[in-house]
């Protein structure tokens, strides 16, 4: 689609992508941060280019780099339980594939880049706080082992203000507008499909699913008349992967639309996000997400329930075997995604094996740790450094360093790791095998809220020097930084944190 006074909102019909031109940001613009490997090894780009304007003004928005096509994607979605209808690219552009040295195709995009035909209400920007907690925790998940979207640079303008509805209060203020260059082998979602549903436009479900196929899922042959049940397949194991990954780092995406759950496995849009700190089933990090929907525990079982979506998609270019045969697969997910998730929480404690009981072990620890508040992160960390035969006696140091409560859990903690350690023992693995294998899968840091927040309040100021060396910290997130020790970023985090939320305005 290609009408080009398409930059305003509008119902776009048959096309899965717009020409639309970006609008760049106004007035005086600022480097906030760079991904200096995501610049080096997905696109090629000696980090020190960063300094130059032209580098910030194409950031920016300014200009498109010789042979790029700004294009905006097309697609719907599920939001919160209901039909939302066209959604799309509101405020992001993609420039153009990338095709990198290691025959790697990337997919630029600028984020916060102004009004195109999906923008519905919005004014198509982005605000400072929002752009760098999405540039923070992408870069993090990815060195946390969480597939994910990328972030390689971000800029924010002196001057270019928008009107936001920042907290609670729903009091609206002037904000600067950033831009965020994200990247990704592709931005598809469950969304793609779900419009080209909804408009009935099978042949273009087709002709995307083929695409897709092509570029992306080079084991399914284009010429296998199954290729659509294996791309249903592959899409929903891949985000069940996903989804068990963040499971295991308390990682709670806070609005799992099924626009936003990526057609290649990816974490994608990072908005209201958390990483939970003490340890809660139902912690929600999302302030508008009142029942719920997307707590922490919840997040297997939506993600199953958008992949009922995306076969619900799929319907119209399968045959009735077919979808019989997806059918089949989905019947299998939810015990596929509760093997995920165990195999997580076992390598959390350094079991390689599967054992009987192995869940209950994991339970009980987890139910203590509910119990007495114990920050998720910090308390699987500590268990991962200390010697068992040393938490054995100390048990009560280890639970009060970590717990906000301080409730006595009577006998339970040392009979736990009495189990642990005879689990340990089934394992038939030293204390050093233990510490080796749980060290690399129990990370030091994460981006917690405070943390963020923190960064934020400077970077408003125009002082970068904190989001920039949490990139750094977040780059080695399993191993101890003395800078990030004296800021207290492994420790427990500061009272005026606790509860804290994140509103949708971004
Ligand atoms: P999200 O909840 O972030 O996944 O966004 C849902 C939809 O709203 C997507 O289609 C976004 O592109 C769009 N959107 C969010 N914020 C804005 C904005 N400021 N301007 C235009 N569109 C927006
Ligand atoms: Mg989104
Ligand atoms: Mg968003």
């Amino acid at each position: 689609n290609d009408n080009p006074e398409y930059n305003i909102p509008v119902a776009v019909n048959n096309a899965v992508f717009s020409k639309v031109p970006t609008e760049p940001l106004a007035g005086k613009l600022h480097l906030v941060c760079v991904s200096e490997d995501a610049l080096t090894d997905i696109l090629d780009l000696d980090p020190t280019v960063a300094e130059s304007d032209e580098f910030v003004d194409f950031v920016g928005g300014k200009y498109l780099p010789e042979g790029a096509l700004s294009v905006c994607h097309r697609y719907g979605g599920y939001q919160f339980g209901y039909w939302a209808d066209q959604l799309g690219d509101g405020r992001a552009h993609i420039l153009g594939e990338y095709l990198n040295r290691n025959g790697q195709l990337w997919q630029l995009q600028l984020k916060g880049s102004g009004e195109t035909p999906y923008s519905r209400f919005g004014d198509g920007r982005a605000v400072l706080r929002s752009s760098i907690r999405e540039m923070v925790a992408s870069e993090a998940c990815f060195y946390l082992g969480v597939p994910t979207t990328r972030a390689a640079a971000l800029v924010v303008s002196d001057d270019h203000k928008v009107w936001r509805d920042k907290t609670y209060s729903g009091k609206a203020r002037q904000e600067r507008a950033a831009v965020v260059l994200r990247l990704a082998n592709a931005w598809y979602r469950i969304g793609s499909f779900e419009i080209l549903l909804k408009r009935r436009e099978p042949d273009l479900a087709c002709k995307l699913a083929d695409f897709i196929i092509t570029y992306h899922f080079p084991a399914i042959k284009i010429t296998d008349e199954n290729r659509y049940v294996k791309l249903f397949s592959e899409v929903a194991h891949r985000n069940l992967d996903m989804v068990a990954k963040w499971q295991g780092l308390g990682f709670t995406h806070g609005v799992l639309n099924t626009d936003n759950i990526s057609l290649l496995g990816l974490t994608i849009d990072y908005g209201p996000y958390g990483f939970m700190e003490h340890y809660y089933k139902h912690y929600v990090p999302n302030s508008s997400d009142d029942m719920g929907r997307y707590a922490y525990k919840m997040q297997p079982e939506i993600v199953l329930w958008n992949l009922d979506k995306f076969a619900e998609a799929l319907i119209p270019i399968l045959t009735v075997e077919q979808i019989q045969e997806v059918r089949e697969i989905q019947s299998m997910l939810a015990e596929y995604v509760e093997n995920r998730i165990r195999n997580v929480f076992n390598l959390k404690l350094g079991l390689e094996n599967y054992e009987v009981g192995d869940d209950l072990l994991v339970n009980e620890l987890l139910d203590l740790m509910e119990d007495t508040m114990a920050d998720f992160t910090a308390t699987f960390r500590q268990l991962a450094e200390i010697k068992l035969e040393e938490l054995s006696d100390a048990n009560n140091q280890f639970e009060n360093y970590w717990s906000l409560k301080k409730v006595s859990t009577g006998k339970k903690w040392q009979q736990w790791v009495k189990k642990y350690q005879q689990r340990i023992h089934l394992e038939n693995i030293g204390e050093e095998e233990r510490r080796k294998r749980t060290t690399i899968v129990n990370p030091i840091y994460v981006p917690r809220n405070w943390i963020l927040q923190d960064a934020i309040a400077d970077a408003e100021q125009n002082d970068f020097k904190k989001v920039r060396h949490l990139l750094e910290v977040l780059k080695e997130p399993f191993k101890l930084n003395e800078e990030a020790e004296k800021l207290g970023y492994s420790s427990q985090p500061p009272s005026w944190s606790f509860g804290l939320k994140l509103s949708c305005s971004s």
